[in-house]
């Protein structure tokens, strides 16, 4: 009898401690913030752990995970594909946001959070018409129909989009907010600060195209981050469950440029976005925050044969993007060298200046010189089939440990909010 009492309790502990697992694994959060940042690949990561004074928030989250990136039928992607993988849980083609490979509409993410009740939003520092903002609201077989996207974001059900994109979103803001017409759905501002006194629904745009690399910002009012600050303040009060989405796309370019020294900038401005994630969450205590990225960008290697180190110190000291200085030395190439000092205390010499200036992609050669002198190396100006890293910090996170695929990371979202 005491045998059988034993028995049964200790079938009953198995049982409660079985539950507790399974419930931890279908853990839900009342929030999401997702942090993506385009073209990071782990070797990005590391670029910024380097540069960073003890190291990068984005690192340390709790959970860890490595995600393939591969489009329908190709190793690499685009941010279009890449974004409808991971927004809608569809394979897709390069090129092509909110259809799947069979070119059935495909339902975004956020597009379900919206019917569940959920405020959302959309920040970035690209223009908001651009492939991984898009693929949040929008359905198009080219990512450049860009007056059409546009036109899907006023339309759609975004409580919060705020970013670049002001070209196109503008001109279509100015119909909307017309005196003569009928109150719009939604508030329009031009100014992060306006936004930040402002009231939901509204779109604030910030640059006419996207907004220039932290890099050669200068004395820009503000960054990432103060849009991220921004936009949780006016979530959160919002009420509602909310769902954010954090975009910075100046890596991508630095790294199709090659650009090492605007990698390290952008990653830095990636990481102060997180930060302030990451405090807003632990002061919530209901939130789930993911910094991910939708493809590798450039083939980055921290090691060229240049030496045993990696010279950071000396990319953080760089004042302009291997862009800049390209497009200031078009208008009279003998200016060159002038530049790149005055930049980056780059001394080129005469065989490298005749490089550069006969180059299809001067911007990449600049980059790549700059970059190899620090001893880091590009494999491609392109994307590569490299895998990302994921980390999440928050109820729900688990899930997004181990090695899976892009489609699964909606999968994972969507479980998360328990949607
Ligand atoms: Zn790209």
């Amino acid at each position: 009898m005491r045998r059988w009492a034993l028995r049964s309790s200790l079938a009953v502990v198995l049982v409660l401690m079985m539950s507790l697992w399974a419930l931890s694994g279908t853990e839900t959060a009342r929030n999401l913030v997702v942090v993506l940042v385009d073209g990071m690949g782990p070797a990005h990561r590391q670029l910024g752990e380097l540069a960073s004074k003890g190291g990068l928030s984005m690192n340390r989250m709790p959970y860890l995970g490595c995600m393939e990136t591969s489009s329908y039928g190709l190793d690499i992607t685009d941010s279009a594909a890449a974004a409808t993988a991971m927004f809608t849980g569809r394979k897709t083609y390069n090129t092509v946001i909110g259809y799947d490979y069979a070119l059935d509409k495909s339902e975004s993410i956020m597009s379900l959070a919206s019917k569940a009740g959920m405020s959302t939003g959309i920040v970035t520092t690209s223009a908001l018409y651009d492939a991984t903002s898009a693929a949040m609201y929008a359905n198009v077989l080219m990512r450049s129909e860009y007056r059409n996207i546009s036109k899907q974001l006023v339309a759609s059900s975004v409580t919060l989009a705020a970013g670049g994109g002001g070209g196109y979103i503008g001109p279509l803001l100015k119909e909307a907010t017309a005196p003569s017409r009928e109150k719009p759905s939604f508030n329009a501002y031009f100014d992060l600060d306006a936004l930040s006194r402002g009231a939901l629904p509204a779109i604030c745009l910030l640059a006419e195209g996207a907004m220039p690399k932290e890099i050669d910002s200068g004395t820009s009012p503000y960054g990432l981050k103060d849009m991220v600050e921004a936009a949780l303040g006016m979530l959160a009060a919002d009420g509602r469950p909310f769902m954010l989405l954090v975009e910075t796309g100046s890596l991508d370019g630095s790294s199709h440029d090659n650009d090492a020294a605007g990698v390290v900038r952008g990653m830095l401005a990636a990481d102060e976005a997180v930060k302030a994630c990451l405090s807003f969450a632990g002061k919530d205590g209901d939130t789930l925050v993911v910094v991910a990225a939708d493809h590798e960008t450039g083939g980055l290697s921290l090691g060229a044969g240049n030496g045993l180190n990696v010279n950071v110190s000396k990319l953080l000291k760089v004042r302009a993007s291997a862009g800049k200085m390209a497009s200031e030395a078009a208008s009279d190439w003998k200016r060159l060298k002038e530049i790149m000092k005055k930049y980056a205390d780059y001394d080129l010499d005469d065989e490298d200046a005749a490089r550069v200036r006969i180059s299809a992609d001067p911007a990449r050669e600049i980059g790549r010189l700059v970059s190899y002198e620090s001893n880091v190396s590009w494999g491609s100006g392109s994307h590569t089939a490299s895998i990302v890293l994921v980390t999440a910090e928050g109820p729900g996170g688990a899930a997004f440990s181990g090695w899976y695929d892009n489609t699964e990371f909606f999968l994972k979202m969507r479980q998360a909010l328990g949607l």
